[in-house]
């Protein structure tokens, strides 16, 4: 039988001996001669010396393979050439200088950039290429460093990401074309931005949000370029205002003498509605339970929880109002004294966590924190002037009546409401269909919302140019304060607006990246550098894999 003994590391170099050591296999190779003066490129075939090697390589079977090749230094003999004496080089095996294999190299990239350097480094033992993971991670950032991407940027979608939230923020732009990261900037600025065009002359398009900074980076550093703005959330800037908690004492109770009967009576309706809600909800789980349908089925079918409807089926009657009643260890005992504390300007939670104490409660701090928490939100001017007491003049919008979650009779937060009041039907769950129309059913305020809110969504997907004229008109005569500013915000950059209706980018994409960029920071346990952020957000060099 004949055996071929032609396999080497790589072509040129001859293989003397493969040996299994201990923890790995060892192959011997000699170089080839003569060489070529890496400099002039005129063969030499005078020694001057030898000196090893040696090389990590991918392993075998499991188990790691190391190249130890023995090489010669040659002499130039070119009287032209600068350089006297060079070494012999392994261009198809391993980088000068390297101490690992390219393809090796390229698998550690791969997983560092991949997975992270700790796992990265449990992966690759496992592997047999038992790499550290500083090593790994220098190594991919050296890879991001060096290796500039070179693919034009046309598209450029710029925004913000927290460094730490409300602290420090950097940029991230991405290529809206190709959909990947080209760059993660430090800092949120208009120089940095505006430094980062100027060395991309061929961007023609920048969307970004509309924080004036980026704009003004935008202007600067890509005069040429056609700038988008992003608007798509209308409703996340104006707040919904027909769902204010019903709660809200602060609304009722600061509006006058009036307003505590007015808050009791509202309060009694609102807890009859719950009542009805509760009953309608019942009885639609017997009548599924009593066909036949799984309580899975039927928690799935109603969007609820599967633990109440288990609750519920084994139940004949909707047990009374007052079994489900607050219990004194519940905030929500306390709540016509807490509302009155809260009106009078308390609002610290430990000062009426003291408070309701000698009332007699006995649940905890947090529950308390937790059921303030939404008073604190309304509390909160919508116009973004935080810290202001709440008083009525800050509600320009009439307060309607409170809206109930038609399935679970709860009331609707606000944050749902304004999720929702945005979101198409075709993409809502049945549940959240029915929420929405108690809105509208609830809030002729919040139906208009919506109607403008899906409509402006429609006109970023692109139309003519009149339609957003007559939307912007529509906006502003609908009455609703918060639509008017919005309006009045689209018009001061409605150069922006008008190129986001009339281009096919959109920055939602660049949100997407960002929730990575989350997940990322997160696994690196906030230590990472932005240096490292960067060479993992960026996608690895195609090359890097086969290059030396
Ligand atoms: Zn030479």
């Amino acid at each position: 039988m004949k055996k071929s003994a032609s396999w080497a590391p790589a072509p040129n170099l001859k293989v003397l001996a493969v040996e299994r050591n201990e923890t790995d296999w060892t192959v011997s190779v000699n170089g080839q001669d003569p060489a070529t003066c890496p400099l002039c490129g005129i063969r030499s075939i005078s020694r001057h010396s030898s000196y090893r090697r040696t090389l990590h390589d991918l392993p075998a079977q499991g188990t790691p393979v190391t190249v130890r090749a023995r090489l010669t230094r040659w002499r130039c003999r070119n009287d032209q050439c600068e350089r006297r004496i060079f070494g012999e080089r392994l261009p198809r095996l391993a980088a000068p200088f390297a101490r690992r294999t390219a393809r090796l190299a390229g698998i550690v990239r791969l997983f560092g950039h991949g997975a992270g350097g700790r796992p990265a480094e449990r992966l690759m033992a496992r592997l047999g290429m038992p790499v550290g993971h500083t090593t790994t991670l220098r190594d991919v950032k050296r890879s991001a460093r060096t290796h500039a991407d070179p693919a034009l940027v046309r598209v450029a979608g710029i925004d913000d990401w927290a460094w730490r939230k409300g602290m420090t923020y950097g940029t991230v732009i991405v290529d809206l074309e190709r959909r990947r990261v080209v760059d993660l900037l430090p800092d949120r600025s208009a120089a940095s931005t505006a430094k980062w065009l100027k060395g991309r002359p061929e961007v023609e398009v920048v969307s970004r949000d509309r924080a004036g900074l980026y704009a003004e980076g935008a202007r600067e550093g890509a005069p040429q370029a056609r700038q988008l703005g992003r608007f798509e959330a209308p409703i996340r800037e104006a707040p919904v205002p027909a769902v204010k908690d019903e709660t809200g004492p602060e609304l009722s109770v600061a509006q006058g003498p009036g307003g505590r009967s007015d808050t009791a009576e509202h309060r009694h309706f609102a807890r009859r509605a719950r009542r009805a809600a509760h009953q309608a909800l019942f009885d639609q789980i017997r009548a599924h339970y009593d066909a036949g349908k799984t309580v899975t089925a039927i928690a799935r079918e109603l969007g609820l929880g599967r633990r109440r409807v288990d609750r519920w089926v084994r139940l004949i009657v909707l047990p009374e109002r007052n079994s489900m009643a607050p219990k004194a260890s519940t905030p929500a005992y306390h709540e016509a004294f807490l509302s009155r504390r809260w009106a009078e300007g308390t609002t610290a939670v430990r000062r009426l966590f003291g408070d309701i104490r000698q009332r007699g409660y006995t649940g905890s701090y947090s529950h308390l924190a937790r059921f303030l928490a939404p008073w604190r939100n309304i509390a909160r001017p919508l116009d973004g002037m935080s810290g202001r007491p709440p008083s009525p003049s800050n509600y320009e919008t009439p307060v309607p009546s409170p809206t109930l979650d038609p399935m679970t009779g709860r009331q609707i937060s606000p944050l749902t409401a304004a999720a929702l009041c945005v979101k198409p039907r075709g993409q809502m769950t049945p549940r959240q269909i029915l929420i929405v129309d108690a809105l509208k059913a609830a809030s002729a305020e919040f139906a208009t919302m919506r109607q403008l809110a899906i409509r402006f969504r429609g006109l970023l997907r692109g139309g003519p140019l009149e339609k957003l004229d007559v939307w912007l008109r529509d906006a502003h005569l609908s009455g609703i304060y918060a639509m008017r500013r919005f309006v009045r915000t689209l018009r001061q950059d409605i150069g922006a607006v008008r190129n986001a209706v009339l281009e096919p980018w959109s920055n939602g994409q660049t949100e997407g990246q960002i929730n990575r960029l989350k997940t990322l920071k997160r696994a690196m346990y906030g230590r990472a550098g932005i240096e490292l952020l960067r060479a993992r957000m960026i996608p690895l060099h195609e090359s890097d894999l086969h290059r030396e």
